[in-house]
């Protein structure tokens, strides 16, 4: 078939009904989207550089399965595509893909999702913790100079378990009173760079000064300087490992201020209640999420996709 002009195609618009171009915008969207994924998934084609199953760089194009360019590895005989031995790898429905980044930069909920994706839930929570585990491996590697340290907690939450439950559900979501301190409540470290705004999420097995020491040691220049809410687990950590910690309180200046971690521990809970009690199981993924958006100025579907597929 002849392909027609654009023009062609804009001179019929005024004949179409107010439903059939709601349709026709429908239509146009998802093409849009069909478009944006496979410009995705070629261009995940021309970096492959090796099988991902042995490692060969002996391979050949293989037909395609699914509209998908497969590969062989003349090696070990075995097929592979773009996102073989990736998170994203085997997911069905791929030209939803695009979409289902975007309703995670929207930040809906399983359910909200699954309506937009008009798959079912279990579909779109499967989807959301994909898209999420490279996500969650993404920390900071260093953070130097003001480092500006502070906990947040949340509510530990067995969300959607069924078993291996420590006490009666009846007593499940009672809120804890004692922040920080009760045992319902999963302390998660903050720690962020002054003048970057690279920002570290971690949760704490504990609160205390050797879990915050494991994390803070790996990371720290030799420059940096801690700025804490003057907790003593920080002054001990601090002695523990050399490393110079100041607190807020103390400070004369208003150099040692932890404002800019506060603000960020603030966008996180704020950016987590939507999602009303993420089970602790994920609460690594959702800080993941959110770390990798605060990162971006306004990050794109794509670059979300990209990000996932590693
Ligand atoms: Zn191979």
């Amino acid at each position: 078939m002849k392909k027609p002009s654009i023009y062609t195609l804009i001179s019929t618009l005024p004949k179409l009904s107010v439903e059939e171009l709601l349709f026709l915008k429908a239509e146009v969207h998802r093409q849009e989207k069909n478009q944006a994924i496979e410009a995705l998934w070629q261009s995940k084609n021309q970096e492959i550089k090796s099988c991902p199953h042995c490692d060969s760089e002996e391979f050949t194009k293989n037909g395609s399965k699914d509209g998908r360019q497969r590969f062989r590895c003349k090696s070990c005989s075995k097929t592979f595509n773009a996102l073989t031995n990736t998170p994203l790898s085997r997911l069905r429905f791929a030209e939803k893909h695009l979409q289902q980044t975007e309703v995670m930069l929207e930040g809906l909920s399983i359910r909200k999702a699954a309506e937009k994706l008009n798959v079912n839930s279990r579909t779109a929570f499967l989807w959301r913790h994909r898209f999420l585990e490279n996500l969650e491996k993404e920390q900071p590697i260093k953070l130097g100079g003001i480092v500006e340290a502070d906990e947040t907690f949340f509510l530990k939450s067995y969300k959607g378990q069924r078993n291996g439950l420590p006490r009666s559900s009846k007593k499940r979501g009672t809120p804890a009173t004692k922040r920080g301190l009760s045992a319902e409540q999963v302390p998660v470290l903050i720690a962020r760079e002054r003048t970057s705004n690279i920002t570290l999420t971690q949760i704490l097995p504990k609160r205390n000064s050797v879990e915050l020491g494991k994390v803070l040691k790996p990371v720290l220049t030799k420059d940096a300087m801690v700025c804490s809410d003057g907790a003593k687990i920080y002054k001990l950590m601090g002695k523990a490992n050399g490393i110079d910690v100041r607190s807020s309180k103390k400070a004369r200046s208003g150099t040692y201020h932890i404002q800019n971690v506060n603000a960020a521990g603030q966008r996180l809970k704020g950016w987590m209640y939507p999602f009303k009690g993420v089970a602790t199981k994920y609460l690594s993924n959702y800080l993941g999420w959110k770390r990798w958006m605060e990162q971006k100025d306004s990050p794109t579907p794509s670059e979300f996709w990209k990000a996932s597929a590693g």
